[in-house]
């Protein structure tokens, strides 16, 4: 084993245990009382539901790491990746299209592993709490859509990745970069129109009180707002969101049916200040700043070690190729991705707090706002008091209770 191999073992078994940790921590907070501030808001019963469903799904989350971790060292000691290698290389002699069948081949892989594990998800935990309206038909239509995009999409990006590393000599990486950079703004606008209404049904708000309550609020900051949808959410699940897409005159707003159900129209612009928050405070522009960023960073480096034998070795492949070095490289950025992620996650939570304060003195209705957080969260089933350890490690909003002590100084300013 080289040192390669030593480093990327080491942080695998790492992160393993340090989200294993954390998982125990959390869980270790569930023999807490009802918070002071839910008392009227569960029953005894909703509150134990919210727990169990906690414990289940920390459950299910371990046997998936476990089964992906064993999986993963198979294939690895087991000698698969450089069995793979010879396959397609056999098939094809060009290295774009041998590079596209062997990632093709590992994400097929994966997709066959976590099919069961989203099935169980779906249809016994989800069903179980009583969320679930997801139905087999959509289930498969769900499956078999998401499967073309990625092939569609994934594979052409990918092909112009490996062409680029492949011909372009030393500058492959800033091609690549601009291109993604490219695709990445593209899909800002492709995604909303295009692709999530392969997905669900998009209606635009019907002119009414909530239409009228919220297009007053968006002229109170100046928001210029054209486009309100419904989103059938309750298609697939009971739970409750909303969310906001895209930039200048394509900027849309959607709200989740079962969210509309569930709550009360001032409510409901309390929720939606929150949402056009980030966009005042820039927030959406920098999220995709930052994205462009971090994949120039990614790319540069993916530059250095594409072509160093160490990393190949570590896998036991002879023949290096930009396909295989791809996934390598990958592999061995998983320490640097869970520092990234877990200051990412910082700075998405400092932005939640950011948009509830912008949310509180737009409105200036705390209340309609408070009582939105209460019940999304007692409507999720949201752990109300999860591990600090947890949260860093895994949340981008901060916990309810924190978003509620912060609101409660800001109502008082
Ligand atoms: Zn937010």
């Amino acid at each position: 084993m080289n040192f390669i191999a030593a480093i990327i073992l080491c942080a695998v078994f790492a992160d393993f245990l340090l989200h294993m940790i954390a998982d125990i921590l959390n869980l270790g907070m569930l023999k807490n009382q009802l918070p002071e501030q839910f008392k009227g808001w569960y029953d005894v019963q909703q509150y134990a539901s919210s727990q169990e469903y906690l414990r289940v799904n920390t459950r299910f989350e371990w046997l998936a790491a476990i089964v992906n971790l064993f999986v993963f060292l198979g294939l690895w000691f087991g000698k698969g990746f450089p069995m793979i290698d010879l396959w397609v290389r056999e098939i094809s002699a060009s290295p774009v299209v041998s590079g596209i069948l062997y990632i093709g081949v590992l994400f097929i892989l994966k997709l066959f592993i976590s099919l069961p594990f989203s099935i169980y998800s779906t249809f016994c935990i989800e069903e179980r709490f009583g969320f679930n309206k997801t139905t087999w038909r959509i289930f498969i239509s769900d499956r078999c859509k998401q499967f073309v995009l990625a092939v569609l999409i994934g594979g052409m990006l990918l092909g112009g990745v490996l062409a680029f590393f492949e011909y372009a000599g030393p500058h492959a990486w800033f091609y690549c970069w601009i291109v993604i950079v490219v695709f990445m703004v593209v899909m800002q606008f492709v995604v909303p129109t295009w692709i999530m209404p392969l997905f669900n049904k998009f209606k635009p708000l019907d002119s009414g009180e909530l239409k009228s309550a919220i297009m007053a609020y968006a002229d109170s900051i100046d928001f210029s707002l054209k486009n309100i949808f419904i989103m059938d959410g309750s298609k697939r699940s009971k739970k409750t969101n909303a969310f906001f897409t895209g930039f200048g005159r394509h900027k849309r707003i959607v709200l989740y049916d079962t969210l509309v159900k569930n709550h009360t129209t001032d409510e409901l612009v309390a929720v939606l200040a929150h949402e056009m928050g980030h966009y005042k405070k820039k927030h959406v522009l920098w999220m995709l700043l930052t994205g462009i960023l971090q994949t120039g960073i990614m790319l540069f480096l993916l530059s250095l070690f594409i072509s160093s034998p160490i990393l190949f070795e570590a896998f036991y492949i002879k023949t290096p190729s930009v396909y295989a070095g791809l996934i390598f490289f990958g592999i061995l950025f998983t320490p640097i991705d869970f520092f990234m992620g877990i200051l990412m996650q910082y700075f998405s939570r400092r932005n939640e707090y950011a948009a509830d304060r912008f949310a509180v003195e737009t409105t200036k209705d705390s209340g309609s706002f408070v009582s939105a957080l209460k019940k999304l969260a007692v409507h999720n089933l949201s752990n109300l008091r999860p591990h600090p350890m947890y949260v860093v490690l895994n949340y981008s909003h901060p916990p309810v209770l924190e978003r509620l002590a912060a609101i409660g100084k800001v109502g008082k300013v």
